[in-house]
């Protein structure tokens, strides 16, 4: 038979930290500090696996009541008190914790075991009445609000209306007579509100509180935390039963939370607040402004030399910084929980370069602690350092940046206001797919209610935006077109600032700035008077030693390419040459182009375009000296360059002596149905191979003159859309001609490689027909996904959030490599065309490329390289590693 309770206590415990999954983080940590030495007040834990059982089949077992009965006889003995005894009860606290850190689930209960016989035992041994009914008081509150489903907010009320009649400044100022009539009305209130009386019987409430525990799994708050972090539901939560001991005896006692090392900085110094005379989470509960630990030092010096000698041991043995919660009782030290605590990024760098010089860890394992996502924070706009501001409200962090706007609360408005050329957030209740236009107008979005799943959440995210959910302080009036946060009024058009990365709010418009860390990448910022560049710079060598993929960028300016090269990308994975058209004059060449009514009147307009491309590749080889460049030749259908319509196709057509009608015509001609599957790609070298030697030309001059240069160019040219070898080939032959062209007038030979994008299925199909005219692959992992799933990208946003919030789909496949399908497709092609190329090289060009899943699947699938946007080059280079790490470590 397996245990499902394992108690802990006297020195000795029957779990480890090791026992996560069974016990839950809080249940496996109470048990490793009972096991060290560390002043801990005995307890039990119930299993995880006991939450799952109970969700699915209901009711609990007998054996399960027989180790609870069983595991409470022993805290019994250990402690000397006995649950229920009217004379000297034994009270105990019952928490939740599952295997993983989890926000949303339930609140735990304290005091448990008090009624009104035991609440006048406690009284007597304690000689304390006031105690004794203000942890009666407490518990009733909590267990009603918890498990009977009174809100806390009623009793609040009576509290506040206690306070008021009986003159007390704060809760602790209420005398044991108020109290004790206080303790009468709440349970007045749970009749008037259940039916019922407050359950008297110690073991009723026991079980009560335990099912509560298991049916918190299920709140929705916790279920979609679960859904954002890739949570299984399987887990289920260990529910623990831990004796009390009191922070609220007097002043000799309190209660407090603490970190081992600052959360924020990673400074290495003890870092907490506690309160004196005070329960439970009184500390984070903002009831009174809690003190600085250092004040602990002269208001409890005993007990927090112990606590100072306790934080540094835990830390030592766990190998991390912590984060504890503890409790003074009358002089007493007890400790209460200790967790890996959370910090930011700047923090996390910090503290993990520290520990590896103090020997504590290893740079691996440094470099396993840093998650890639975490490295986007060192990345987005901040609020300037001088601004000190107090946030008026803090929400859910959903999707970071730093971004201030005036407040609108409709989407019409947003995007009305957004047209004029204002900064607008919209701020709503919740929003939904009507919403969505309102959204795209806005530079942030903040909302009342919602998770981290919820609809504003998954679509700000999406777009990169800033973005604020579930920020239960704010009520919003549409009647009134304002909105009130606390004490402050906040109209439409005021202006806000919210700060993403921690879901902070502020009145105003605060100056917001570049990261440290972008300073120093754009050379505004000296590296000396960057810590934290520093310390991400380190990390980031780190990495690179562990890593076999090679990480490039997409870029298509020089200044990408060297913003790119200051991230440490290691070539170009995608160069797209028609964003170089749309600049200046260039667009009115490429438009004359498009209009030429034959092959002479095009290749006149693309004479035109050569110089202007060949300086734009001379750049960017310049800016990857060294490092390969891949260069995709033209691949969005004509249309899309010319204009529709109105001011612009009046002065185009003057320009380019042409009558409108003759204009229109034309353009109408270029309109395709469905242009994401029409005359686009490969498609268009085919139909207008001038055009595909034009741009060969301009890179072979480019590369040759480069070369002359000094530099060290290994161009890559790019074939786009290719569904057939056929077409590779055809591109292919024009390519080479026009380099033996080029090489032979100018006198001198560069090395180049000729290979195509892989973004249709039929092409990852036919691969190993294919590679034998390819010298490289690149997966188009934004087109294959389109292509594979039948779904437009510009469209999905539409309707893609509802197959997330649904759970039809676990990820929005334009963002996470749907491994699965497209990921199949990946394989396949791999695979296929490596038989008949052994050392193919073979990369992916898709937004995928930074994202950390689809990297460890990249490397997974054996690819050469990764490649991304300038910006997703730390997290690519991290991720990589990880993925290294990881198969490394795996059992054979
Ligand atoms: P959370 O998971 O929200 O941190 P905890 O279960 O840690 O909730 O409980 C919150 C707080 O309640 C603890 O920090 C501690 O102050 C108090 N607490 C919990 N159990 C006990 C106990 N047995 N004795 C005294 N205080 C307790
Ligand atoms: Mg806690
Ligand atoms: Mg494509």
């Amino acid at each position: 038979m397996t245990r499902s309770v394992y108690f802990f206590g006297n020195g000795t415990a029957d779990g480890t930290r090791d026992m996560k999954v069974t016990l839950g983080g809080k249940g496996a940590n109470l048990a490793e500090m009972t096991n060290l030495g560390v002043p801990v007040p005995p307890g039990f834990t119930i299993a995880a696996d006991q939450c799952v059982a109970y969700l699915e089949h209901g009711g609990i077992s007998d054996a399960l009541r027989a180790e609870v009965r069983d595991a409470l006889a022993r805290l019994e003995d250990v402690s000397g008190k006995r649950f229920g005894d009217p004379a000297n009860p034994l009270l105990v606290s019952v928490r939740s914790g599952a295997s993983v850190s989890m926000p949303g689930m339930m609140e735990t209960i304290l005091n448990l075991g008090l009624n009104d016989e035991t609440v006048e035992g406690l009284s007597r041994a304690s000689g304390n009445p006031r105690f004794a009914y203000d942890s009666y008081r407490r518990f009733l509150q909590m267990y009603a609000d918890v498990v009977l489903g009174v809100s806390i907010h009623r009793f609040e009320q009576l509290l506040a209306t206690k306070r008021l009649t009986t003159g007390a400044a704060s809760d602790s100022d209420l005398s044991a007579e108020a109290l004790r009539s206080l303790v009468k009305e709440y349970q007045q209130l749970v009749r008037a509100v259940t039916g019922a009386d407050f359950p008297m019987d110690p073991q009723v409430q026991l079980w009560g509180a335990i099912e509560a525990v298991w049916h918190s799994w299920t709140l929705k708050k916790a279920v979609d935390y679960r859904k954002v972090n890739g949570i299984p539901h399987t887990l289920g939560t260990g529910v623990n039963i831990v004796s009390m001991v009191f922070g609220n005896m007097g002043d000799d006692s309190g209660t407090g939370v603490a970190f081992t090392r600052d959360p924020s900085t990673g400074e290495r110094r003890f870092y907490g607040e506690f309160l004196v005379n005070a329960q439970g989470e009184d500390v984070v509960a903002g009831i009174r402004t809690p003190l600085h630990i250092d004040e602990m030092a002269r208001l409890l010096p005993g007990a927090y030399e112990q606590l100072l000698d306790t934080q540094a041991r835990l830390e030592q043995h766990f190998r991390d910084m912590q984060d504890i919660e503890f409790t003074v009782e009358r002089g007493t030290l007890y400790l209460l929980q200790t967790r890996t605590g959370k910090r930011t990024t700047a923090a996390a760098l910090r503290i993990a370069l520290d520990m590896v010089d103090e020997g504590l860890i290893t740079q691996r394992e440094a470099v396993r602690r840093l998650q890639p996502n975490q490295l986007d924070q060192l990345l987005h706009r901040v609020i300037a350092s001088t601004a000190h501001a107090t946030p008026i409200a803090v929400g859910l962090p959903a999707s970071p940046g730093a971004a201030s706007g005036i407040v609108v609360f409709d989407p019409d408005a947003a995007e009305q206001r957004h047209l004029k050329g204002e900064q607008v957030i919209l701020v709503r209740e919740e929003t939904t797919p009507e919403d969505f236009h309102g959204i795209v107008a806005a530079r942030a979005v903040l909302t009342a209610r919602g998770g981290m799943t919820s609809h504003a959440a998954v679509v700000a995210r999406g777009m990169g935006k800033c973005a604020i959910v579930g920020c239960t302080a704010l009520e919003i009036s549409n009647e009134h077109r304002s909105m009130c946060i606390g004490d402050h009024v906040v109209a439409e058009g005021d202006w806000i600032t919210l700060d993403g990365g921690t879901g902070r709010v502020f009145l105003g418009d605060l100056p917001t700035q570049p990261s440290e860390v972008m300073r120093v990448i754009n050379g505004v910022l000296p590296q000396a008077d960057a810590p934290t560049y520093q310390g991400f710079a380190t990390l980031m060598g780190w990495a690179d030693a562990h890593r076999r993929l090679k990480v490039r960028a997409n870029a298509d300016t020089p200044r990408d390419a060297r913003v790119a090269r200051n991230f440490g990308a290691e070539g170009i994975g995608l160069c797209r040459t028609e964003h170089m058209f749309f600049e200046g004059d260039r667009i009115t060449a490429m438009r004359e182009m498009i209009i030429a009514r034959d092959e002479g009147g095009r290749r006149r307009a693309l004479e035109k375009l050569l110089p202007m491309q060949r300086a734009d590749f001379e750049g960017i080889f310049q800016a990857m000296d060294g490092f390969p460049v891949t260069i995709r030749l033209l691949d969005p259908p004509l249309h899309e360059f010319l204009p529709h319509g109105g001011e612009e196709s009046f002065l185009l057509a003057q320009s380019l002596g042409l009558a409108r009608q003759e204009l229109a015509r034309i353009v109408s001609a270029l309109r395709e149905t469905n242009p994401m599957l029409g005359h686009r790609g490969c498609r268009l070298g085919v139909v207008y191979p001038e055009i595909t030697e034009m741009q060969a030309r301009a890179i072979f001059e480019a590369a040759v003159r480069a070369f002359r240069r000094g530099i060290d160019v290994r161009p890559e040219i790019m074939v786009p859309l290719v569904s057939d070898v056929s077409e590779l080939r055809h591109q292919r032959a024009i390519i080479e001609q026009a380099a033996e062209q080029v090489m032979g007038v100018m006198g001198e030979r560069v090395p180049y490689l000729i290979g195509t994008m892989i973004e249709l299925p039929r092409a990852a199909l036919t691969a190993d027909e294919i590679a034998h005219q390819a010298d490289f692959f690149s997966f188009g992992t934004n087109d294959l996904t389109q292509t594979t799933f039948g779904l437009s990208r510009d469209d999905a946003g539409r309707f893609l959030p509802q197959y997330l919030e649904a759970g039809l789909l676990a990820d929005d496949p334009f963002q996470v490599l749907d491994a699965k399908g497209v990921g199949k497709l990946v394989k396949w092609a791999v695979r296929d065309a490596r038989d008949v190329k052994a050392h193919l090289k073979v990369g992916i060009c898709g937004e995928h490329g930074g994202d950390p899943r689809s990297v460890t699947f990249c490397h997974e699938a054996g690819l050469d390289y990764v490649s991304c946007s300038p910006y997703r080059v730390p997290v690519a280079r991290l991720a990589a590693a990880h993925a290294a790490l990881a198969a490394a470590n795996a059992p054979a």
